[in-house]
């Protein structure tokens, strides 16, 4: 069965070094320190330790043969994001991890989907890189759950959602410049805890600021399958009802309608998890997903769902079905 991971991160393996470049600001770039690893700076500070598998591409194809996947979406990091930086220089930085995915995709097409990062702090900027992506042939962009604390909703990103379904580009929204960070930094509380909780923020963001409304055509992917959103969905919808004075201010449709609008991916490690987000979403709106190569993935690329007693037609729906429809793309793209 044909296999596609929906939610993959990548690198270049050479960057350059923009802090330098650009003369201010803690940029991330690359200290190749030994073989096959390499520390991922944020200015001076050691970030992450990321190995050959964050920027090989043939030997991720490798890896994912192991777990038989043929397909990986993929993105970049989110700390690659830099939506703090000057509009121009995030757009720099952006085209430059732009040109390294549209290539990797052309060299290899049945293996590699490409989703694109743009400057989201200025939308006339983010809206031309978006046709530019459209052109290279990436298929999508992927987004965080807040833009420099701003929420989603806001006005100023609506014409960034407007282009991309215009453009017939998919959205990915990922967690990232967590809110609480400073204050929780032990116990690696804000990827365990704050990461879910952004994700909800940024769908209902979304639900309550009426974009589905506005963009019916618009195809939304929440990372790790929607974080708290689904499991919370009951007191989100309680509170939708019993304050509408609070939370129905920019849209009157009950949160629960917009379940099985957009897509989630399979990122729980949980199968009793996995069965509540599948009843809850449908199946043709969940999708594999691993977050690889990092440690917090799911790195057996769903093993856990193969194991699983789900029919076969869920199983179709879950490995490429989904994907194929928020994709916009056909099996026969992997065939050729
Ligand atoms: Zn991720």
């Amino acid at each position: 069965m044909l296999k596609i991971d929906s939610h993959t991160h990548i690198l270049p393996k050479k960057m350059p070094n923009w802090s330098e470049k650009f003369g201010y600001g803690d940029f991330i770039y690359l200290q190749h320190h030994k073989k096959g690893v390499a520390k991922m700076m944020r200015g001076s500070q050691f970030f992450r330790e990321i190995k050959e598998n964050a920027w090989n591409a043939e030997l991720r194809i490798d890896e994912y043969a192991k777990f038989s996947t043929q397909v990986q979406v993929v993105c970049t990091i989110p700390v690659m994001f830099s939506y703090w930086a000057k509009p121009l220089d995030c757009l720099s930085l952006s085209q430059f991890l732009n040109d390294h995915i549209a290539k990797l995709v052309d060299k290899h097409p049945s293996h590699y989907v490409g989703l694109g990062t743009v400057p989201m702090q200025d939308a006339e900027l983010a809206i031309t890189e978006l046709a530019r992506l459209k052109k290279m042939g990436i298929k999508g962009v992927q987004i965080g759950s807040n833009i420099n604390d701003e929420n989603l909703n806001e006005e100023r990103f609506l014409p960034i959602f407007q282009a991309c379904e215009k453009l017939g580009l998919a959205v990915l929204v990922h967690p990232w410049n967590m809110m609480g960070e400073k204050k929780m930094q032990r116990y690696w509380l804000p990827w365990l805890v704050g990461m879910p909780a952004e994700t909800s923020r940024a769908i209902c963001s979304m639900i309550f600021g009426g974009i589905f409304e506005k963009l019916p055509k618009l195809r939304v992917m929440f990372a790790h399958a929607g974080g708290s959103f689904l499991p919370t969905i009951g007191r989100i919808a309680h509170g939708f009802e019993c304050r509408p004075d609070l939370v129905a201010i920019d849209n009157n449709i009950d949160p629960r309608k917009y379940l099985g609008k957009f897509w989630v991916d399979s990122v729980t490690h949980d199968g009793m998890m996995l069965e509540y987000v599948l009843k809850l979403q449908g199946s043709n709106r969940v999708m594999l997903g691993s977050d690889y190569p990092f440690p917090l993935g799911d790195l057996e690329i769903g093993r856990f769902i193969d194991e699983m007693a789900l029919s076969r037609n869920v199983k179709e729906d879950i490995f490429h079905l989904s994907a194929l429809e928020w994709l916009d793309m056909s099996k026969e793209d992997f065939t050729k």
